[in-house]
């Protein structure tokens, strides 16, 4: 069999995967082969999705069927299109986040396919997390990155943004091509689609 294409990578949204909590990474194992696999995966998969359209902003290991605690965030990206600095976070946690939530912003995500929402979150985060050396980091993020960070962590922990979604005005219907204007500028997306009966 021919080696899978980027984007094959990718899980199926109805992927039982995608909603399991993912495994911890063991900090004697951060050296080891698998996870320098794992890793090299992850950024390969990221990078190839930042290429021309530079639509990724982050990912999680389980949306690409591996189910441990790794994520990527590009800490420059600002939710309009601008993105440069791709870091991993190995066992990422929020230590902290602000009261109340920040504004809501529109959200995609590779392991939802076309289904887009509004989403409000914690406006200011502090993160605790590993580098790929064993090291501990720990951060403050506020506003679209802080936004990442908790998307992805979600990930980790079986959750997808829709959960989020109470009222289903926010949900949209949103093709790949209209996403990046959909994400950066706050329109496009046919609102109103019954997602609830899509998801399993
Ligand atoms: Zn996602």
């Amino acid at each position: 069999m021919p080696p899978k294409s980027r984007f094959e990578k990718f899980l199926k949204p109805n992927d039982s995967l995608l909603t399991r909590v993912a495994a911890e990474v063991n900090l004697a194992d951060i050296n080891s082969n698998d996870i320098s696999k794992d890793i090299a995966e992850i950024f390969l998969v990221a990078r190839g999705e930042q290429g021309e359209k530079k639509t990724l902003v982050g990912l999680a290991a389980p949306q690409i069927g591996i189910s441990k605690r790794i994520i990527v965030v590009d800490v420059m990206a600002d939710g309009k299109g601008k993105v440069g600095d791709l870091r991993l976070y190995i066992n990422p946690e929020i230590v902290w986040k602000s009261e109340t939530d920040g504004e809501e912003w529109y959200e995609g995500c590779f392991s939802t396919a076309q289904v887009c929402g509004v989403v409000s979150r914690p406006d200011i985060i502090k993160i605790r997390a590993f580098n790929e050396r064993g090291e501990v980091i720990e951060e403050e993020y506020a506003g679209y990155t802080a936004r990442i960070f908790q998307h992805e962590i979600d990930h980790l922990n079986g959750i997808e943004f829709i959960t989020h979604i109470t009222d289903d005005a926010k949900l949209h219907w949103v093709e790949k091509e209209e996403f990046p204007d959909y994400r950066n500028n706050g329109h496009g997306g046919i609102g109103r689609i019954n997602v609830r009966e899509r998801s399993g």
